[in-house]
């Protein structure tokens, strides 16, 4: 199977764990008793309700040890659909069920937030879900005994983020893994670049900024998805200024458009439908010129 879905990883550190869907509440059933789970009478994992096609990534860095029809050799059963398993070292797997489309081969190695499929409802699933499971122990195929509450468990281990120095570092590396990708206006999502109105995959200045922050901290912050909501975070003096920090831009009335600051009097911005994502320096040119205030979220 095939499925054309964009190719991106989000950073996050060592050991780091992530939601495997994007602003989905979990339904928080695991463990929950039911007749409809047959392998240990009780749900084993936990369901994220999200339309067919919609991103799943990666909970964490790992090898993909199983990436087809969930009854195929290495799966847990037909039940599971189309089914990813996720080997994260340490005895520590994640299972995710029901895809309607496998994005990932066997063998691949993965970072946290990779996609790796889509939502769907193969297998025994009524309406459209992610079914997510987290196991602990040595064997391949999970006895009940080794399932722990995943969303549990990816709260436990989630990426820490860094300060500092260390978070400016981390934040110029996310804003420079995006340079050439496409302009779009009201494209990009939390941990990629996606279609925006005019069907081109790629950034508009906001959601760029969004994800620079959002992919620096390990999901720690995340910052409103326009340049007006970010001018209310924490303003900065212009002389106080680091790398990472966020420039927005006076035009035609209000604060329309946002950079990320790199250091060296340099920005990394989403900038127009005529260019892609690009360095531009502060002191020459079109922004020199428009009015500027310096934000750095937390
Ligand atoms: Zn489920």
């Amino acid at each position: 199977m095939t499925v054309l879905l964009p190719k991106y990883t989000v950073t996050v550190a060592a050991g780091g764990w992530v939601q495997p869907v994007e602003g989905v509440t979990a339904s928080g059933t695991y463990h929950a008793a039911g007749s409809a789970w047959q392998m240990c009478g009780w749900h084993t994992g936990d369901d994220y309700p999200a339309p067919i096609g919609t991103i799943v990534h990666a909970a964490a860095a790992g090898t993909v040890v199983h990436a087809s029809w969930g009854g195929d050799a290495g799966g847990t059963g037909p039940a599971y659909g189309n089914q990813i398993i996720i080997d994260h070292g340490g005895q520590v797997r994640s299972y995710y069920a029901h895809l309607s489309a496998i994005a990932i081969q066997v063998g691949a190695t993965v970072t946290a937030g990779q996609v790796i499929g889509a939502v769907g409802e193969t297998g025994n699933a009524f309406g459209p879900h992610l079914h997510f499971e987290v196991t602990l122990g040595t064997s391949s195929m999970p006895s009940c005994s080794q399932f722990t509450d995943p969303v549990a468990y990816v709260k436990a281990h989630a990426g820490t983020a860094a300060t500092g120095t260390a978070l400016s570092a981390a934040l110029v590396a996310a804003a420079r893994s995006q340079l050439g990708v496409a302009y779009s206006y009201g494209g990009g999502t939390l941990t990629g670049p996606s279609a925006g109105i005019d069907g081109r995959t790629g950034w508009d200045c906001s959601s760029f900024a969004r994800y620079v922050w959002y992919t620096a901290t390990a999901g720690k912050i995340t910052i409103p998805r326009t340049t007006t909501e970010q001018v209310a975070s924490l303003p900065v003096a212009s002389g106080a200024m680091q790398p990472g920090d966020l420039i927005e831009f006076w035009i035609d009335g209000s604060w329309s458009h946002v950079g990320v600051y790199i250091g060296a009097g340099q920005m990394i911005h989403a900038p127009n439908p005529a260019r892609t994502v690009s360095v531009d320096s502060l002191s020459s040119g079109y922004y020199t010129a428009l009015k500027q205030t310096v934000r750095r979220p937390r």
